[in-house]
């Protein structure tokens, strides 16, 4: 749809554009991306999640205290800037600390567990792609306040329950893996260091400050080089310890038992510092490099790094462009009922389209020209029915109806209209 004002176009000017990475919602990408949050709603729901929203900015230090300093989002990827009265700001780049943020601040952390869903737009300031953007839109959400592997296992249960009602659960795959608990960590760290400083020549650079700050982060590089060293890198399972393996064992148990379908991949380690025990990621072939499409895991510290008290949580985030982009079917567009006048009967018509609407129909009036016209634009509507007005039929009570998806046309009653049209329409 375009709209063209000719009084006031200057073609001298050019027209200014979005900013890099970035994209407006319009026509077939608003549907997708309204299925796609609708859907998650509904299945959230089923599982006891409430929706949250929480500011789309936030005090810089929600985000740089609790990501990982070595982490790429907060290294590269954050908008942040200082406002108008000197606070430091940033465009939230997720949502997981946001709602731990929230969770202290409104004093919640006594009423656990809480089970939040939340959906909007995060930014991250990046090499814009297909799949990639600068402002992108996530639906996520966190189990807070459950301890137990079958929390993580019903998380993710939920994110695969959503994934097939969106249709494309045949087009994912999850791999699971646990970063055990820190004892598990701390050995493991060890491990590490030792095998890549045995290698410390073939690492990138950023790998070797890595090596330095935070070793476990290599795994997650996206560098050539490195993913060969990763590939011969030491496993975190002979490092676990007792209490680590056992929820695993449990994760893996329960995941069986929801007929959630999972392959285990040991150099899942997720981009974020907050995580321990579970991480996971379902991922795809289907986007180019941009294959996880949900993702997420444990994060037992997160809230105390908060402020709060120390709560166990398990959450996972999902982008919705690529979700979208892997819609078989764009939804389809939503057909009105176009209401037709025929000569002097726009009063009359206008209180038809009116009534339709307060009986729940979509319903438009098709605005100008002869009949002729005005039916053609009822068919560029979309319009599965047209109420041609005339006044001979408004006399005596009537209108015609015809069914643009068979061509029939038949006579109806107006004060039986509206149920009429429920009866056959689309919704
Ligand atoms: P990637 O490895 O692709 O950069 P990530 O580990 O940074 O992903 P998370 O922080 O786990 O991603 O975010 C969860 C989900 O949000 C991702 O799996 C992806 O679907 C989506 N996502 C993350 N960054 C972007 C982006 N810049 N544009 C679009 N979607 C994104
Ligand atoms: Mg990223």
């Amino acid at each position: 749809m375009s709209i063209h004002h000719p009084s006031v176009s200057r073609p001298h000017m050019a027209a200014l554009q979005p900013p890099r990475g970035t994209h407006d919602l319009i026509g077939e990408d608003q549907r997708r991306y309204r299925h796609v949050v609708e859907t998650a709603r509904r299945i959230v729901g089923l599982y006891g999640f409430d929706e949250w929203a929480t500011p789309v900015f936030e005090d810089t230090k929600v985000f740089s205290r609790t990501l990982g300093e070595t982490s790429d989002v907060v290294t590269k990827e954050m908008y942040t800037f200082t406002d108008r009265g000197g606070e430091g700001l940033t465009l939230r780049p997720e949502g997981t600390a946001a709602i731990c943020r929230a969770l202290v601040t409104n004093g919640l952390t006594q009423s656990l567990p809480q089970k939040v869903f939340y959906a909007g737009p995060m930014f991250r300031y990046e090499r814009p792609q297909k799949g990639r953007y600068r402002q992108f839109h996530q639906i996520g959400l966190e189990l807070i306040g459950a301890a137990e592997p079958l929390a993580d296992a019903e998380a993710i249960a939920c994110g695969w329950q959503i994934l097939n009602a969106l249709g494309i659960g045949g087009s994912v795959a999850l791999e699971l893996n646990t970063l055990g608990d820190k004892a598990s960590r701390d050995a493991y760290r060890e491990a590490l260091v030792a095998y890549f400083s045995a290698h410390r020549e073939a690492l990138s650079e950023e790998s070797r400050t890595r090596l330095e700050r935070n070793p476990l982060r290599i795994l997650d590089s996206k560098n050539e080089g490195d993913r060969a060293l990763i590939a011969d890198a030491p496993v975190i399972y002979d490092h676990l310890t007792e209490e680590a393996a056992t929820f695993y064992v449990g994760l893996k148990r329960h995941l069986t038992q929801l007929g959630v379908p999972f392959r285990e991949n040991p150099r899942i380690v997720r981009g974020l510092d907050y995580y321990n025990h579970t991480a996971f990621e379902f991922v795809t072939d289907a986007l180019g490099s941009q294959g996880t499409v949900l993702a997420g895991g444990r994060y037992d510290g997160l809230v105390a790094e908060m402020g709060g008290p120390a709560t166990p949580a398990v959450g996972w985030a999902a982008g919705i462009e690529r979700l979208s982009m892997l819609l078989a079917e764009p939804p389809a567009a939503p057909a009105p009922v176009a209401v037709v006048p025929v000569g002097e009967e726009e009063e009359a018509a206008l209180d038809v389209v009116q009534s339709l609407r307060a009986a729940g129909l979509r319903a438009e009036m098709a605005y100008r020209g002869n009949l002729k016209r005005r039916m053609e634009r009822a068919n560029k509507a979309g319009s599965w029915a047209a109420v041609i007005l005339g006044t001979e039929e408004r006399a005596r009570g009537v209108a015609q109806v015809k069914d643009l998806r068979s061509g029939e046309q038949q006579e109806v009653a107006l004060d039986g209209l509206a149920t009429w049209l429920l009866a056959r329409g689309v919704a």
